[in-house]
């Protein structure tokens, strides 16, 4: 871990006056670029507000003779990154071999879950609390400042809010109909009630179209709420979304969750995007994984606004492959980067996730860091500036270790074999 100079130190009780950190490079993912680069900030309350980024000689002059400065040598300086999707409060149960059928993967997970009666119990609402609480820790660790978290659970929700992340906690919402569907629809009603704790807003997330019926969609989209979902995902739930038949329905029947007039929503040979359609016109929604799209779902979903957040890893453990993102992007759908839960590869980083697309895809890499800030802003109903260098924005600062001789940091950051030190200069929130 890079140790803080003296003067970053010194300035952390937020004094009000300009500290200008100065790095190898500085690069965020709306156009700033230089190197060597500064960017300066001034502390208010606890939030670093950005006053200039860019060539150091110019930061400087901006700051001001007051200023502070903190020598990064070695370090490329970005934005804090965004996590458009996790599962904190898995991070408890830890990386998790794949069964090799999704459906076993449900059971594992389920396996893993206290049931609800348990959740009063001090114990069960510790383990999911302390996974969430060591989850947004690593998190942290790995320069994401801010999360699109999934949870049901009002304790997870509370302890990510007060670990120092900002951003939305989705409100996991399960019942494809009544009864099954009370207590989702009662939640979302309660959540409109409900204030924010600190940095974390409140968001819906109808868990998938195998998981929650038309009606919890149509309350979600009714809420102004953000709202996200897990879609398309697998071959498996197109069958169920087109059909209403296959190993999702035979899940529910094993959970007693089934009723056969529930089919009657599942059964016009619909893709997951068209049976969206009805609540995708209503607000921009944020779709997990979508591993299987058509042209035609791309140009549905680039129609509604929608916004992508795309797992790499995730889909790779799963054995999902040829992700259409760079089509997504071509398409004009926002797409974020997610990481899931640990379950699946045993880390929370998104700059890995930048990492493996980079030396799997060659992906550009200014297109990856904008994936990983401003997109994942967007996604999350945000202001995307504040995941920017520009003036007066609020992105948090992380320094990544690089080769300070390198021609492009990020590239080379991107490039290297183990990964890179992060640490993070100045929160977000
Ligand atoms: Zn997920």
């Amino acid at each position: 871990m890079y140790t803080k100079s003296p003067a970053t130190q010194n300035d952390l009780s937020g004094n009000g006056g300009a500290v200008v950190h100065i790095g190898a490079a500085v690069r965020d993912g709306g156009g700033c670029r230089a190197a060597p680069g500064a960017v300066a900030v001034r502390r208010e309350g606890g939030i670093a507000r950005v006053l200039a980024a860019g060539p150091v000689d110019f930061v400087r002059r901006a700051a001001g003779k007051s200023a502070i400065f903190a020598e990064h040598p070695d370090r490329l300086l970005m934005p804090g990154l965004v996590n458009a999707h996790t599962h904190l409060e898995l991070t408890g149960i830890g990386p998790q071999p794949y069964p090799g059928c999704f459906i076993e993967w449900i059971k594992l997970v389920r396996s893993h879950w206290p049931n609800p009666s348990d959740l009063l119990d001090p114990v069960n609402g510790d383990y999911l609390q302390h996974g969430a609480a060591e989850g947004a820790r690593l998190s942290l660790e790995a320069g994401v400042l801010t999360v699109g978290d999934l949870t049901r659970h009002r304790q997870v929700y509370r302890a990510v809010a007060e670990s120092g992340l900002r951003g939305v906690s989705y409100i996991e919402l399960f019942g494809l109909g009544p009864p099954y569907d009370q207590p989702a629809l009662e939640r979302i009603d309660e959540a409109a009630q409900e204030s924010q704790v600190g940095s974390m807003g409140f968001g819906l997330e109808p868990h998938a179209p195998y998981s929650a019926g038309p009606s919890v969609y149509e309350a979600a989209a009714r809420s102004a709420l953000p709202a996200s979902t897990h879609l398309a995902e697998t071959p498996d739930e197109l069958r169920f979304v087109a059909r209403g038949d296959g190993p999702h329905r035979d899940l529910l029947i094993e959970m007693n969750k089934w009723r056969d007039d529930f089919a009657a929503a599942y059964a016009a040979d619909r893709t997951p995007a068209q049976w969206m359609q009805p609540y995708l016109v209503r607000k921009p929604w944020t779709l997990a994984h979508c591993n299987y799209v058509s042209d035609e779902d791309l140009a549905l979903l680039a129609g509604h606004r929608a916004s992508v957040a795309y797992c790499p890893r995730a889909s790779d453990y799963f054995g999902h492959r040829d992700h259409r993102y760079r089509d997504m992007l071509d398409a004009g759908i926002n797409v974020a980067l997610g990481t899931d839960s640990i379950l699946c590869h045993g880390s929370l980083s998104i700059l890995d996730e930048m990492r493996c697309l980079y030396q799997r895809d060659a992906t550009d890499p200014d297109t990856l860091l904008k994936m990983a800030t401003v997109n994942g802003m967007t996604a999350l109903g945000m202001d995307p500036k504040n995941a920017t260098f520009a003036a007066e924005a609020t992105p948090g600062l992380i320094a990544v270790s690089c080769d300070g001789e390198a021609s492009d940091a990020l590239k080379q950051v991107l490039s290297t074999a183990l990964a890179p030190e992060i640490e993070v200069l100045e929160s977000a929130s």
